[in-house]
């Protein structure tokens, strides 16, 4: 068994991003920029925003963090919408979910322009990326293909099952894994007999937000797993697979933390650059 370490592999893309960002202030004059959306106080948005702040400070993007309150009307987040989108240097633009119940999220995020759509939630991305185009992938999914691409596993002809179907992570996900060759199961809360797909399965991919959903007799033996899930138990952040008793089965596995979540902010930076160099070079 072979850890899939992220937070390796997302400290050499920062490095590569920092590097770029340099080149690209040098050479014209551009420092990409990132604007983020925070409604209201939930705990866990305000600490993953604060961990996407601190990653654009480390690789010298600059970031702005646009705070509101949970009363806010969803006619006040559109009309900051709209002036982020005419402001020339920002070049993503993310609205950290989820939001209070008075807003109609959809709405939102189809009102960011395309081209700042970073966080690839936007229908056009979305419906390029179910097509194999060019497109701003969501960060998660896009992470784990970094990464498997990193330990050189080739997705193409396995059995893959994606636990998990929603827009930000398991539909692009599995939609990543159908353009790359594989063959896709997707699995949701309605499905019957979850294990008889997992057991199939060469790389099985889960993100649920259940700890201990995935147990050592749902994997076969030498399968590829990847946690997407983040759970917090006690004091504790575990994913949705039962690490200790499955990863001794594995050929590969993500660790949580250490995993996926890193290489998540690490492609938030990347599409951020991406998009900086596609409006501004
Ligand atoms: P979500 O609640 O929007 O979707 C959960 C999905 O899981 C749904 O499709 C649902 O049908 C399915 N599901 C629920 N119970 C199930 C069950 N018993 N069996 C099979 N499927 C079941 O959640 P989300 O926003 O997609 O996030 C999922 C998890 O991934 C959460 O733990 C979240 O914290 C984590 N996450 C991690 C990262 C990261 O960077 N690592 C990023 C985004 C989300």
């Amino acid at each position: 068994m072979e850890l899939l370490d992220g937070r390796k592999l997302s400290q050499k893309i920062e490095s590569e991003l920092k590097a770029e960002i340099e080149t690209l202030k040098s050479k014209h004059d551009v420092v990409p920029g990132l604007a983020v959306i925070l409604v209201g106080d939930d705990p866990a948005s305000r600490a993953y925003v604060k961990m996407k702040e601190s990653a654009c400070e480390r690789v010298g993007l600059y970031s702005i963090v646009h705070k509101m309150p949970v009363t806010i009307s969803q006619d006040e987040i559109l009309n900051t919408i709209t002036m982020m989108n005419e402001n020339p240097y920002l070049d993503g633009i993310l609205v950290q979910l989820p939001l209070p119940p008075q807003i109609d999220k959809d709405s939102l995020l189809e009102a960011i322009k395309k081209e700042k759509d970073v966080d690839g939630f936007h229908p056009y991305n979305m419906g390029r990326l179910v097509m194999g185009m060019d497109s701003f992938v969501p960060c998660t999914p896009l992470g784990v293909m970094e990464l498997l691409a990193e330990y050189k596993i080739d997705v193409k002809g396995l059995n893959a099952v994606v636990v998990g179907a929603s827009n930000i992570v398991g539909k692009p996900m599995a939609s990543l894994l159908l353009n790359a060759g594989a063959t896709v199961d997707i699995c949701h809360i309605y499905t019957k007999d979850l294990k008889a797909h997992t057991l199939n399965a060469d790389l099985v991919i889960v993100g649920v937000g259940r700890p201990d959903l995935i147990t050592a007799d749902m994997i076969k033996e030498g399968a590829i797993v990847i946690d997407i899930g983040i759970n917090k138990v006690g004091d504790r952040l575990v994913g949705d697979v039962s690490f200790d008793t499955v990863a001794p089965k594995t050929s590969y596995i993500t660790p949580v933390p250490g995993g996926v979540g890193p290489m998540t902010i690490a492609m938030l930076l990347k599409n951020t650059v991406t998009a900086a160099k596609a409006r501004r070079c």
